[in-house]
């Protein structure tokens, strides 16, 4: 049976501003019954999801777009600390990234990544590229329970 939620969490982990901005506009327009958090670089992102200093009271997300090339801590750490986390590791993960590294498609997978999408230049294929995603994540595939 599909999982009814009220709202869904949805974290993204992505230090462009007009990239972020991008992602939750597409990500509104899709699906209305989201919650949206951001964090600007890794450690904040890793802080939200352990829920350490000022995100103690911040929700588990059910789904999390991860940039790779961020600061203090890039995206593939990020990755490697989660996916090897038992308690978080369900967690899908879908990398957005600017590079074009054949290997670095390869890299990310190994680490677990639940997708890798190369963020499309165009403004409304962009868009596009994240309605199907959040689609398919929250209206067609199972996402998995919160964590205890
Ligand atoms: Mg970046």
């Amino acid at each position: 049976m599909k999982r009814v939620a009220k709202y869904y969490d949805i974290l993204i982990m992505e230090d462009r501003p007009a990239d972020i901005r991008l992602i939750q506009e597409a990500l509104s327009e899709v699906e209305e019954r989201i919650n949206i958090s951001v964090a600007m670089d890794g450690e904040e992102g890793l802080d939200f999801l352990y829920q350490r200093g000022e995100h103690t009271d911040k929700p588990i997300p059910d789904l999390i777009f991860l940039d790779l090339n961020m600061p203090k801590k890039e995206g593939k750490e990020v990755l490697r600390v989660v996916k090897n986390d038992d308690r978080l590791k369900a967690i899908p993960i879908i990398v957005l990234t600017n590079s074009y590294h054949p290997q670095e498609i390869l890299e990310v997978y190994k680490l677990h990544a639940n997708a890798y999408v190369h963020k499309p230049l165009d403004f409304d294929d962009f868009r596009k590229a994240i309605a199907i995603i959040v689609s398919f994540w929250l209206s067609t595939a199972e996402i998995p329970p919160k964590p205890e």
